[in-house]
């Protein structure tokens, strides 16, 4: 979120922080379809950034490039001072880039608490082995079981613990999902729709976890209620056809002539 610092003529509101995210020129082409033209991306560290746009604008393609899911036509990726292009999800993962919702990551058959601990395990301690795990790693498993149980508190889910995941409700299952990445320690995390589906009251709920447990992340979320957005972003790029229509503040955005006219003005909940 944006800093407020305190200088010699009192506190102002300024930036003081740099770009973790930069996209150059990023292109993805489907045949003759441009789903992502040109784009030029910049997500500030701390920053809570929100895309919008139409059905088909391309957003979830612009995410799926940032996450190594498909590979860019043309155009350059850059996060956290490396160029990231042509790297595969999995590195990307180690690197610190977390994508949750629709792509669903829970392992039905595992409790909640195995679910997280193979996360917190799988990214801090990958090169733990069996031998190290039983005979050598009484400490490590302390510090990788700590670190599960800090995780289920944070979400909530610290009394379901033994709970087989295909057994959670729609929205616990969906607290899980953050719980997963929250335990791969992120410095990026992406949201794609996360109160998609939800009642109300769920929508609610999920919404006051964000804000609790993502408030020092920076974050990309994707999503079609506009409300939500205005209400959680520090910046918002819209997306049309594919190409920045525009990128500001909420405020700045839900005063824009151009994205009123493109989607905010005909836009319905989709
Ligand atoms: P929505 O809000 O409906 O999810 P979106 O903004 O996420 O839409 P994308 O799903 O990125 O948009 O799609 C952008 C464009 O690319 C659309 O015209 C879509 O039909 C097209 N598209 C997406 N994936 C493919 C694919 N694998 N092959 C061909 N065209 C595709």
């Amino acid at each position: 979120m944006a800093t407020t610092e305190q200088t010699d003529d009192g506190p102002t509101t300024r930036e003081t922080r740099s770009a973790i995210l930069e996209t150059d020129d990023l292109t993805k082409r489907y045949g003759e379809l441009v789903a992502v033209d040109h784009a030029n991306l910049s997500v500030t560290d701390g920053h809570f950034h929100s895309i919008i746009g139409p059905n088909g604008a391309g957003k979830t393609t612009l995410l799926d490039l940032i996450t190594g899911r498909r590979k860019p036509t043309s155009g350059s990726i850059h996060f956290d001072g490396e160029d990231i292009t042509t790297l595969p999800s999995d590195e990307l993962v180690h690197k610190g880039i977390a994508r949750s919702f629709q792509i669903t990551s829970v392992l039905s058959g595992l409790s909640v608490y195995e679910n997280v601990r193979l996360a917190v395990q799988a990214i801090n301690y990958p090169s733990l082995s069996l031998f190290d795990s039983y005979f050598r790693g009484s400490s490590r498993q302390q510090e990788i079981n700590d670190q599960t149980n800090t995780v289920l508190e944070q979400i909530g889910l610290d009394d379901q613990a033994d709970q087989v995941a295909q057994n959670l409700s729609y929205g616990d299952r969906r607290k899980l999902e953050i719980g997963i990445v929250l335990a791969t320690d992120p410095k990026l995390v992406l949201l794609d729709e996360p109160t998609a589906g939800m009642s109300v009251d769920m929508k609610h709920e999920t919404i006051d976890l964000i804000e609790d447990v993502l408030a020092d992340a920076t974050v990309i979320l994707i999503e079609h209620d506009v409300e939500l957005v205005m209400q959680l972003s520090d910046r918002i790029t819209v997306l049309h056809q594919g190409s920045i229509l525009a990128e500001g503040t909420p405020d700045e955005i839900s005063n824009n002539k151009q994205v009123q006219n493109a989607y905010l003005g005909g836009h319905t909940d989709e």
